[in-house]
């Protein structure tokens, strides 16, 4: 069993480069935007979402297990 780190990476933004707003929330994708680590696989990923709570931009989306991806070819 390979070790993995658990804990989740910083998130690299802490505040909206569009209106300069520090109010920032998390949010989850729900169904349709699970990213599977297979073509035709059921598990997945939902992405998450860091948005700015005063624009509503999207600043940052990343999977909740990316190690579980297999590496790009
Ligand atoms: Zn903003």
């Amino acid at each position: 069993m390979i070790y993995r780190e658990e804990k989740q990476p910083q998130i690299p933004v802490n505040h909206c480069a569009w209106c300069g707003s520090y109010d920032l929330g998390i949010g989850w994708q729900q169904n349709e935007a699970i990213v599977t680590f297979r073509r035709n696989g059921l598990l997945g990923n939902r992405l998450k979402y860091v948005i700015c709570r005063n624009c509503g931009a999207v600043l940052y989306q990343y999977v909740a297990e990316p190690w579980r991806f297999p590496p790009a070819e």
